[in-house]
């Protein structure tokens, strides 16, 4: 039987304790907070999205080659994922878009039913522990808490987390002691974060929430390109739409950096044939674009084009109609800066992932020591797709340290 700490009580560590203890290991977690799965407990807005039916490996990002993730998703995919989840009791649903929720709807729970199956399978729990170092040689390991207690362990797998929401317990301590040990750590950044833009022209838009195609632009090079949930605020930019390109924001901040939102999106084609169709009716221009938009959006985009309310759409010339869909779908939007750790959903960057192996989770340099979850240099969109790597990893890690 071998001795196996789990540094954090995140989805990461708690899978691969699971996986650890249930081929009968003695498997310890120590974890900061008071409660396992603090963060998890707060995800998808407490409902928790556990992981989407889409995910692929190009879905993530890392600074390595894709390789390294591909082989993880190989291994375990959504539906290995939602079969795992049920396996321990965790039902669950999708939207028609993938995302995948527990049936509770309810985070806690899931923290709830992780932690029961880890007491069940004879995990000892220690909460309210701090570790701030790790002493390796060739032939020992040894875990050192604030509280000055060592635990020697025969194989140790750090979940710890990154760097984001530092309240919830990851503060990024362990990347130090892991760059000291030799281990290249990728620099630690918000990613997943609202974006901070030029108010100037859009001030009026606070408040107008929709789904929309968002681009992000380095001078006249399109860097990245997504779709979803965006919500004006009277600093920026927040939702999916705009947190999915964020870390490539972090990437190019020193240039001149510009959103281009198409606020048409999907219904772009259907639209466009429909005002066609309306171009000569005696028609008001603003309930006619009220179809697809909410009502500040088009108040606003009237004015923009200088197109006074109220105006029949027979009345306005090609040019300014030209000028007023232009405007809908590629408004132009500097980008000042990015909110920072306290409010983004995760960190890119961390260990690199050339220095581990793919399918057991083991350190290249450090024999015995093992990674999991946010830690490692990958990350995914909004969507489910971050939980659904820390627990992939965390399984993938605690069936490597019995091998
Ligand atoms: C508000 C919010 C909502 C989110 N919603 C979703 C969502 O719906 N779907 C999704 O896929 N992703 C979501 N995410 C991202 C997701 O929560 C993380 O990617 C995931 O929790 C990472 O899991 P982890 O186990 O690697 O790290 P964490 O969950 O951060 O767990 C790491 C644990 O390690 C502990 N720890 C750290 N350092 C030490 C130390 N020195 N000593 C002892 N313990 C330590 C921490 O206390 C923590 O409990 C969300 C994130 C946030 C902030």
């Amino acid at each position: 039987m071998k001795r196996i700490v789990v540094i954090g009580a995140g989805p990461a560590g708690m899978a691969a304790a699971l996986e650890a203890a249930r081929s009968g290991n003695e498997v310890i977690v120590l974890d900061k907070n008071s409660i396992t799965g603090r963060k998890l407990r707060i995800t998808g807005a407490g409902r928790g999205n556990l992981t989407n039916l889409n995910v692929t490996p190009n879905k993530y990002f890392s600074h390595h080659d894709a390789g390294f993730v591909r082989s993880v998703i190989g291994k375990m995919d959504s539906t290995a994922m939602v079969d795992y989840l049920h396996e321990l009791g965790i039902f669950t649903w999708h939207t028609d878009d993938g995302w995948v929720y527990p049936v509770s709807n309810s985070a806690v729970n899931v923290a709830a039913l992780f932690e029961a199956r880890l007491i069940e399978a004879g995990v000892k729990l220690k909460l309210g522990t701090t570790v701030q170092d790790i002493l390796w040689t060739p032939v020992s390991i040894r875990v050192i808490t604030t509280q000055g207690e060592e635990l020697q362990c025969s194989r140790l797998i750090i979940a710890c987390g990154g760097k984001a929401y530092p309240e919830l317990g990851s503060t990024g301590e362990l990347f130090t002691v892991m760059e000291r040990l030799g281990h290249k750590v990728w620099p630690i950044k918000p990613a997943l974060a609202p974006v901070v833009t030029d108010m100037k022209s859009i001030h009026k838009l606070q408040g107008v929430r929709l789904d929309a195609v968002v681009s992000l632009w380095r001078k006249n090079e399109m860097v990245a390109e997504t779709e979803g949930n965006i919500i004006f605020t009277h600093w920026g930019i927040n939702g999916p739409g705009v947190m999915d390109v964020s870390h490539w924001v972090n990437e190019y901040l020193q240039d001149a950096l510009f959103l281009q939102i198409d606020f048409l999106g999907k219904y772009t084609k259907d639209f466009l044939s429909f005002l066609k169709d309306q171009r000569n009716a005696k028609l008001g221009i603003g309930p006619l674009f009220g179809s697809v938009l909410p009502p500040k959006m088009v108040t606003f985009l009237l004015e923009q084009s200088g197109i006074p309310a109220g105006t029949q759409i027979s009345q306005i010339s090609d040019e300014k109609l030209d000028g007023l869909l232009s405007l809908a779908r590629h408004l132009r939007i500097d980008i000042k800066d990015l909110k920072g750790f306290d409010q983004c959903q995760v960190s890119a960057g961390g260990i690199s992932l050339a220095e581990v192996d793919p399918v057991t989770m083991h350190s290249k340099r450090l024999p015995g020591i093992y990674f999991a979850g946010e830690m490692l240099d990958v990350i995914g969109p909004c969507g489910g797709y971050n939980l659904h790597w820390a627990q992939a990893t965390g399984i993938l890690a605690g069936r490597g340290v019995t091998l």
